[in-house]
């Protein structure tokens, strides 16, 4: 203990051994042989960490960074020791010099110790070939799958219109016949009509509902849109609605958003039609539509006092075709949160509801202000590779 004290207490004493030069018999050739050797050793260790560093900094979230900190604490301390042993033929260190390689030591086994630990982690990263692989084989994918998606809108719009034509026939020839031969028909026949063009009707608002849904995120361009004149176009076109109702709406300002402006009408359309539609009978609808500016999103909500939605129902109702009432209840297609659904997730954002049966609902959903597209990740992915 005493040996251990005493040599930290004289680390720094070389009194006891001469200079390398006068310690044996060095020739000049030899012994610069040997100084500039382990000086190119000790500058050749420091300007490995140093790069190592400046990797780890630029390569942000590199995999295991820890091990390769301690690899280039490892590299670090091994040319100190050379940098120790050139100083030697002139100052005759050794206790510094044996403290320095005790550290070595130290560092070393740790290196080592982290090595074996994370080896088949590391075993198991991805090479720059497997990456390559993976990302050829996902590009594929999203060919495939753009592709097929391509073929399913087009699809869903070919046939809605298509459906359209021999509707429109249906409806005109029922009005036709109501109207040229409605006086010869008995009461069960106009029935019958009704019905008809009630069903004709229904199906001429499904077809409209499926183009809509089908339509959503086919806009390319993103473009800053004020939902302000977005909103007032929206009451405009409900104005009936409102006024048959008596409807009370308390509307916050709101923001001018990055969005498509055809999929955020259909969002906020379908929210306060349904915030019109399911009220409580003998009740006036009393709507609030609110927006929030928080640090990376807009949160925007729809509350309404009307009927209320039972909690198992929350995620079942932005199912397409999901309706919890029967359509002499309420009309309508099922098709409308399923939409409101479909233009917040490709936006990234999130929609929820809070809702207590009998007392009202409130639909809540976020619009990041950066909307991540396609176009986005790969200019950004662009910029990265550049710098
Ligand atoms: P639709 O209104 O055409 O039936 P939606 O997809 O818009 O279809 O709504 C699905 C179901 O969610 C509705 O059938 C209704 O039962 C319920 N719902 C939607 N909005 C409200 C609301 N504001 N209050 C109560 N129930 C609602």
């Amino acid at each position: 203990m005493q040996e251990i004290l005493d040599f930290f207490r004289r680390l720094g004493d070389t009194s006891d051994w001469p200079p390398r030069w006068y310690c044996g018999r060095w020739t000049d050739f030899h012994g610069w042989l040997y100084i500039i050797s382990d000086l190119t050793i000790w500058l050749a260790y420091m300007a490995i960490p140093m790069i190592l560093i400046r990797f780890i900094f630029i390569k942000k979230g590199v995999p295991l960074a820890g091990v390769f900190w301690l690899f280039g604490a490892f590299i670090l301390f091994c040319g100190l020791t050379h940098l120790i042993d050139a100083a030697m033929f002139w100052i005759p260190a050794y206790r510094i010099n044996a403290l320095i390689r005790f550290l070595t030591a130290v560092v070393s086994v740790a290196t080592v110790i982290a090595l074996i630990r994370y080896f088949h982690e590391a075993v198991g990263l991805r090479t720059s070939k497997e990456y390559d692989r993976e990302l050829s084989y996902r590009q594929l994918a999203m060919q495939e799958l753009s592709r097929s998606n391509q073929e399913l809108q087009q699809f869903a719009y070919i046939a809605s219109h298509d459906l359209q034509s021999p509707l429109k026939t249906i409806t005109g020839y029922l009005s036709l016949l109501e109207a040229n031969h409605g006086n010869h028909l008995d009461e069960e026949a106009l029935r019958i009509i009704g019905k008809s063009t009630a069903a004709a009707d229904r199906m001429r608002n499904l077809i409209n509902d499926l183009l809509d849904f089908s339509r959503i995120g086919s806009d390319v361009a993103l473009t800053q849109i004020d939902l302000n004149e977005l909103m007032a176009e929206i009451l405009e076109e409900q104005q009936g609605e409102i006024q048959a109702t008596g409807a009370v709406i308390h509307l916050d300002l709101l923001p001018t958003i990055r969005g498509h402006r055809t999929d955020l009408k259909q969002l906020f359309q379908n929210l306060l039609s349904n915030a019109l539609k399911y009220r409580k009978p003998d009740v006036t609808p009393t709507i609030a539509i609110r927006a929030t500016e928080e640090k990376h999103q807009y949160r925007f909500s729809i509350s309404d006092n009307g009927i209320g939605i039972e909690q198992q129902y929350f995620d079942r109702v932005f199912q397409i075709f999901q309706r919890l009432h029967g359509r002499k209840e309420y009309s309508g297609t099922g098709i409308g949160l399923a939409t409101c659904k479909k233009v917040v997730d490709i936006y990234g954002g999130q929609i929820w509801i809070d809702s207590t049966v009998g007392v009202g609902s409130t639909f809540s959903f976020t619009i990041p202000k950066q909307i991540r597209t396609l176009h986005h990740y790969t200019h950004s992915d662009l910029i990265n590779n550049l710098n």
